[in-house]
């Protein structure tokens, strides 16, 4: 059995492929309807994505728009000419016997990415390159038949292939979430991950950290949550090891990740790999794009993750808070609107009070889409100002918060009629401090705070407070008891 020792002897090598379905209305090329959630099998296809005899695709513009800021995204460049090459297989799923993809010219070129990681370091990962290509249908099988749905053939994709310059299953995860959220960010995807609108391949490989040498690879296809990501590079890690400290060979194959019971099985070995027979797709002219093209089209692509965590690095918040507001691109937009309208001090507060509110949603992270009454900014500028006036306790400030998140109505008008607009009237204050400081119960305190323990007093600030019911502004009635007990 593996133990730390002998695990802390290998060095994990992992390099992810992934799929991204494109968010276009219709299909890379042919004027299906691209979006098949909910739609019966077989309902959307058009003869152009089963390739019927005399059929002539015509591309999709839509969908090199998104490359490229894609391509924006994962700063790489865009190719000034790409093009599309038939890889020719043969399966049910794919009647057109080849898939129409970018081999040799593809339009996104080399780039990096920056993956955030939870203990607050992060990593770089290099990307390959990133080519155009369309979905194949899909199988389910039922015992001793299958059936066949087309309405995905003809999907347009990008397929994003990294270098290998992941080493941990935690980077392996992390790397995979940040995919998603500059996909999603950036409006490239609907980001369904159910749907399977990004999927992912995890190719892993273990070495002996001694090593030159990178071992053999598997590889995991069809990973569609972050968590098997993850769990599937551990396990495969820890697989391989077992296999080269029995002294056997790990064989390069195809793997699939078995969800109920954990763990990968092996689907078919590379050795004998495929000869796709490449070869340019007559049918479909090159993308051919200028620099002006190009500028203009990724100008208007949305801030993406990175540039929240440098602009409120000045918040100071957390990493791991800022990384919990940046899961949601809705709840990043208002915290960046809070700190253009209200200024830094008040965005560090309601960055706090965005992610209580986040916690009490558990479910549903996205504020502005939740079942949750959506909160402005103007409220939540407003419940910052009532907390800085002092006529909300921070304490106070969180009630309003989660009511606010029930109903529509402003934070002082919740507060009025919760009965918790802090008293800081001295006059009213001190009603009370005098009504404390001559009980009974109170004596030995004020003895024990004029001879100068100071301790004391917050047993004397702690009665007031009950007595006002949590109104009472603590500082204030500190300050007056002071004021008072050496009067006394
Ligand atoms: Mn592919």
């Amino acid at each position: 059995m593996l133990n730390d020792e002998i695990i802390s002897k290998y060095k994990m090598t992992v390099g992810i492929e992934c799929h991204v379905q494109l968010a276009t209305n219709t299909k890379l090329f042919s004027g299906a309807d691209n979006d098949e959630r909910d739609k019966s099998p077989n309902s959307v296809v058009s003869p152009i994505d089963y390739g019927l005899p005399g059929m002539l695709p015509v591309l999709n513009r839509g969908a090199v728009d998104l490359a490229i800021i894609a391509g924006k995204a994962l700063n790489s460049p865009i190719a000034h000419v790409s093009r599309f090459d038939r890889k020719h297989y043969f399966y049910p799923d794919l009647p057109k016997g080849y898939q129409t993809t970018q081999m040799y010219q593809p339009i996104i070129g080399a780039g990096i990415i920056n993956v955030p990681l939870e203990n607050g370091n992060s990593i770089d990962v290099r990307i390959n390159h990133a080519h155009m290509e369309e979905d194949a249908g899909k199988l389910t099988h039922h015992g001793k038949f299958s059936l066949v749905d087309l309405n995905r053939a003809g999907t347009p994709l990008i397929e994003i292939v990294s270098e290998p310059d992941i080493h941990s299953s935690i980077e392996a995860k992390a790397f995979a979430i940040e995919l998603y959220q500059l996909m999603t960010y950036a409006g490239v995807t609907r980001g369904d991950l159910y749907h399977g609108n990004m999927r992912f391949d995890v190719n892993i490989s273990a070495a002996l950290k001694t090593s030159k040498e990178l071992g053999i690879r598997s590889e995991v296809k069809n990973l569609n949550s972050f968590r098997s990501v993850g769990r599937a590079a551990e396990f495969e890690f820890r697989r391989q090891i077992e296999l080269l400290e029995r002294g056997e060979k790990v064989v390069q194959e195809t793997r699939g990740w078995d969800e109920a019971k954990q763990k990968t099985v092996s689907q078919r070995s590379k050795e004998d790999a495929q000869d796709y027979r490449y070869m340019p797709d007559a049918d479909i002219p090159p993308i051919v794009l200028s620099d002006d093209e190009i500028n203009s089209i990724q100008a208007n692509i949305p801030l993406l993750p990175s540039y929240y965590r440098q602009s409120w690095n000045k918040l100071g918040l957390d990493d791991t808070v800022i990384n919990a507001l940046i899961s949601s691109q809705s709840t990043a937009q208002l915290l960046q609107r809070i700190i253009e309208k209200g200024g830094e001090s008040v965005a560090r507060r309601v960055g706090i009070w965005l992610l209580l509110a986040i916690d009490e949603q558990s479910e549903d992270l996205d504020i502005g889409k939740s079942k949750n009454v959506p909160i402005s900014d103007d409220q939540f500028i407003e419940l910052s100002k009532m907390v800085d006036a002092n006529e909300l306790s921070s304490t106070a400030a969180k009630d309003v918060l989660f009511a606010m998140m029930q109903r529509s109505d402003s934070p002082r008008v919740i507060a009025i009629e919760k009965n918790l607009i802090q008293v800081s009237d001295e006059s009213e204050i001190m009603l009370i401090v005098d009504e404390v400081l001559a009980d009974q119960s109170s004596d030995k305190a004020v003895v024990d705070l004029q001879n100068g323990n100071d301790k004391v007093i917050g047993f004397l600030v702690g009665q007031v407070m009950k007595k006002s019911g949590g109104k009472a502004n603590p500082s204030k009635v500190m300050e007056l008891i002071r004021k008072k007990v050496k009067k006394l």
